[in-house]
């Protein structure tokens, strides 16, 4: 066998069957890539469908993102939360008698300004003398449903009993700090 004809040599296309040039990188008659560069081509074809796969899954847990937010919303809405007014007064609570002391009660009407329906509404409320210094803080929770742009009343009772003259509960900030939807 002369160097010519091994070099002539055929074999076959191993995706069409025909025989051809044993030198040949790409089938005349399949146009497949032969040797190495048929592995090339079957590695690039891999990565176009890990390629393909990556950007349908990234679709889905973006778009699974947007209905878990729908079904189940823990943003923070209390800068949506506005209070319309508000007033303190020092009195009793029903949890004490008269005679056990005063504590500090504020008494006010908020609205959702919000796009959800709130379920949880938390306050902080200071309360200040003429220095303007703190002489009290307390928290205070509203449970819903409060539907969007509706308004409600509130009442938050301080925990401390009233134990500076009256004169120095002077003024108040009442503080939304966290206002969610939930689920
Ligand atoms: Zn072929």
């Amino acid at each position: 066998m002369s160097e010519r004809e091994s070099n002539t040599e055929n074999k076959t296309c191993p995706a069409c069957f025909n025989k051809i040039d044993r030198r040949a990188t790409k089938c005349p008659y399949c146009q497949s890539y032969q040797g190495v560069r048929r592995v090339a081509a079957f590695v690039a074809a891999i990565g176009g469908v890990l390629l393909l796969l990556t950007l349908i899954l990234g679709a889905f847990f973006m778009e699974f993102g947007a209905l878990r937010q729908l079904f189940h919303d823990d943003t923070n809405y209390a800068d949506q939360v506005t209070i319309q007014s508000s007033k303190m007064f020092l009195g009793p609570t029903p949890a004490y008698e008269p005679e056990d002391g005063k504590v500090i009660s504020v008494v006010g009407r908020l609205t959702n300004d919000s796009p959800r329906v709130l379920s949880f509404i938390r306050m902080r409320i200071e309360v200040k003398d003429g220095e303007d210094q703190l002489v009290d803080s307390f928290e205070g929770t509203i449970s819903g449903p409060l539907n969007p742009s509706d308004s409600t009343t509130f009442r938050v009772d301080s925990h401390n009993r009233v134990h500076l003259p009256e004169s120095d509960y002077r003024t108040h900030i009442i503080n939304v700090r966290q206002a969610t939807a939930g689920s």
